[in-house]
């Protein structure tokens, strides 16, 4: 019997070979990778989607259940090899001299020079573990055998456990994840949308020719938060220091208009929430987390250091 590598190696033919016949074109194999904890085969191809990576999967198995021979010859050129076998798959730009083909009976046609199993039989099981996309390849991670079935058992189990968390069965999982996504799309939206009224409603205090735009709300959308300040700064003298008590912590956001040089947020933020907190970003644009009993108290602390600045 072939090593575990070699197996492996045997399971990416036919699987290559696989998705060739169902995509119904050649495919070129930029690198592939034999690891103890799996294996990775790296496609050039634009487009792969999961349910062709599962029809080729059933296929390959198949193979597998019926014991394909794996059968090796050698040819003296990769035109001769060429010649004898039309329908031969090879990475032309790292062969030259003497080639190998490697042939799964009636399935693929592979010149290469590494080692095979005798039959396809030793593969036992073939499963796909991961698809990813990276630039114009993708990556498909897979195991054989033993590994393999235990992958699967431990597959099956997760995706049992998140059927239970989301109350849906394994014919309904994937109608209740998208529901559920879209929902909660739409509740965020929804969220944004009010609060965005509800921060609207804020008005300035003017003072020394500023206006400051101060406030501690609770359950808003941050990210309306940050809009929020952004618009507002726009206006030359505007300061805005808002917090947003959410159920672990405080976000705080402290802006400024972009003239105003002489207000360090970064800085004058620092010192006011000392280690209740942490945050950054640029001089006049800052955003960050406080601990949630002290937003009010740092908003104080923040619209006092930043008037005083202002004073001086
Ligand atoms: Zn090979």
């Amino acid at each position: 019997m072939a090593d575990e590598k070699a197996i492996a190696h045997t399971a990416e033919h036919a699987f290559i070979g696989a998705l060739q016949k169902i995509l119904g074109r050649t495919l070129q194999v930029r690198k592939v990778e034999h690891k103890k904890d799996g294996n990775t085969a790296v496609i050039s191809i634009s487009r792969l989607d999961v349910d062709n990576i599962v029809k080729a999967e059933i296929m390959v198995n198949a193979l597998i259940q019926e014991g394909r021979e794996v059968t090796m010859r050698t040819y003296s050129s990769l035109e001769e090899a060429r010649n004898a076998n039309p329908s031969l798959r090879a990475n032309e730009a790292r062969i030259s001299g003497e080639v190998r083909v490697v042939e799964i009976g009636g399935h693929d046609i592979t010149a290469c020079a590494m080692e095979h199993a005798h039959n396809l039989k030793e593969c036992e099981f073939f499963l796909v573990t991961r698809l990813s996309k990276s630039g114009d390849e993708y990556e498909v991670d897979f195991t054989v055998g033993r590994q393999a079935k235990q992958t699967a058992i431990s597959i099956s189990a997760k995706m049992l456990k998140v059927c239970s968390e989301l109350g849906a069965n394994l014919n309904t999982i994937e109608n209740t994840a998208r529901k559920i996504r879209e929902e909660r799309d739409s509740s965020s939206k929804n969220l944004k949308m009010l609060s965005k009224d509800r921060l609207q409603s804020t008005e300035p205090t003017k003072r020394d020719g500023m206006s400051v735009y101060n406030g501690v709300f609770s359950a808003l959308s941050n990210e309306a938060l940050q809009e929020f300040a952004g618009e507002k700064i726009l206006e030359p003298g505007t300061i805005v220091i808002v917090s947003n008590i959410g159920s672990d912590s405080a976000y705080f956001v402290f802006a400024r208009n972009e003239a105003m040089s002489d207000l360090d947020c970064n800085h004058i933020f620092r010192e006011a929430v000392g280690s209740d907190g942490r945050g950054g970003g640029k001089a006049h644009f800052l955003t960050g987390v406080v601990k949630k009993e002290r937003a009010a108290d740092v908003v104080a602390k923040v619209v006092d250091a930043a008037l005083r600045q202002r004073q001086k």
